[in-house]
């Protein structure tokens, strides 16, 4: 094992005292035959380990773990109830508008332009019998048809001239 490994083992487990004796006396073993690993390992204990030495280890209060234990008790399945609702908060913030005022403009600008686009086929019925009326809708269709015409001038234009001199 490299002195790189040795001194990664030194600084985690070795120090925590978390390792194996197995690893633990492949360690030694190479502490004594390696005076850099060895200052390293002294210079990791003196600067990880003394200065916490002299600290009092704090003991948390009963009333605390007794808190602890009321909170996990009361709330059966805390993990999951939170991430259904972190989902809904979620949700809701993707299909609802933070503004209600820029909802509310834009269906009435959808609104505007439905009517505006069809404007002739909702009222055909009503004005049907008034002359004036029925004279637009003929200019409308007449319209139409020379937009037809001129988009299609050789194929269709005797059906779009017909049509024309029908209602003319
Ligand atoms: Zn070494």
């Amino acid at each position: 094992m490299s002195c790189e490994k040795f001194q990664e083992m030194i600084l985690t487990d070795y120090l925590d005292r978390e390792l194996s004796a197995q690893r633990r006396a492949s360690l030694e073993a190479h502490l004594t035959q390696c005076p850099g690993c060895r200052e390293f390992a002294e210079q990791a204990r003196k600067g990880a380990v003394e200065p916490f030495e002299q600290l009092e280890r704090l003991k948390p209060s009963p009333q605390l773990w007794a808190n602890i234990k009321e909170a996990i008790e009361e709330d059966p399945q805390p993990a999951v109830r939170g991430a259904l609702v972190d989902f809904w908060e979620r949700l809701k913030l993707l299909f609802y508008f933070p503004r209600p005022a820029l909802a509310l403009a834009t269906v009435v600008l959808m609104i505007v332009m439905l009517l505006a686009v069809l404007p002739k086929p909702i009222g055909r019925n009503h004005i049907a019998q008034v002359e004036s009326v029925a004279e637009e809708e003929v200019e409308y269709l007449a319209s139409l048809m020379e937009g037809t015409e001129s988009m299609d001038s050789d194929g269709n234009g005797g059906y779009g001239t017909a049509i024309e001199e029908y209602f003319l």
